[in-house]
């Protein structure tokens, strides 16, 4: 598996296509299971394609297929979501990086930037990309009756439940 890629390089030859593909297990991306509930076992698939903008600017391509467990912020009860996106970035010069970024931060609709480096880890990438898709506020469709709903509804929280649920 294909783990750094020279962007450098790539913006400069005719290369067309995916570049790095594979699949890693979830836990091994520390950085987005970091404050998130126990994980599965789930793979997460991914690749890396590239290919060229309307003025010749290479564009790289990133896709991602997942399912991550998330805190349901209603029931508080952890849940599967699938994850599943295409992301698209321009590749510009490290020189000319922040007069990029900062033209995308004027235009939010123009595509993200990502710097052109000799030695980018795609795996760091794909982590990156990943955290930036989570849902802020993920929830069930419909969260799962459970006794104590019940119990709630017809008597009203008592300040021990409350508090029980917040430890939760
Ligand atoms: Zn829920």
């Amino acid at each position: 598996m294909v783990r750094y890629i020279d962007t450098v390089e790539l913006s400069r030859s005719a290369t067309a296509g995916v570049v790095a593909a594979g699949s890693a297990p979830l836990r091994a991306f520390r950085r987005l299971c970091e404050g998130l509930p126990e994980q599965g076992d789930h793979p997460v698939d991914w690749s890396v394609g590239i290919g060229r903008g309307a003025a010749g600017e290479l564009l790289m391509t990133v896709t991602v297929a997942t399912i991550v467990t998330l805190v349901c912020q209603r029931c508080l009860d952890p849940f599967p979501v699938a994850i599943d996106f295409t992301t698209r970035l321009r590749v510009v010069a490290a020189a000319d990086f922040n007069d990029a970024s900062r033209d995308h931060e004027e235009d939010w609709t123009a595509i993200e930037c990502i710097a052109a480096s000799r030695r980018l880890d795609v795996l760091e990438l794909v982590e990156d990309e990943i955290i930036l898709s989570l849902p802020v506020a993920p929830r069930h469709d419909v969260c799962p009756a459970r006794p104590a709903d019940a119990a709630l509804r017809e008597h009203g929280p008592s300040a021990f439940a409350v508090l029980s649920r917040l430890k939760h």
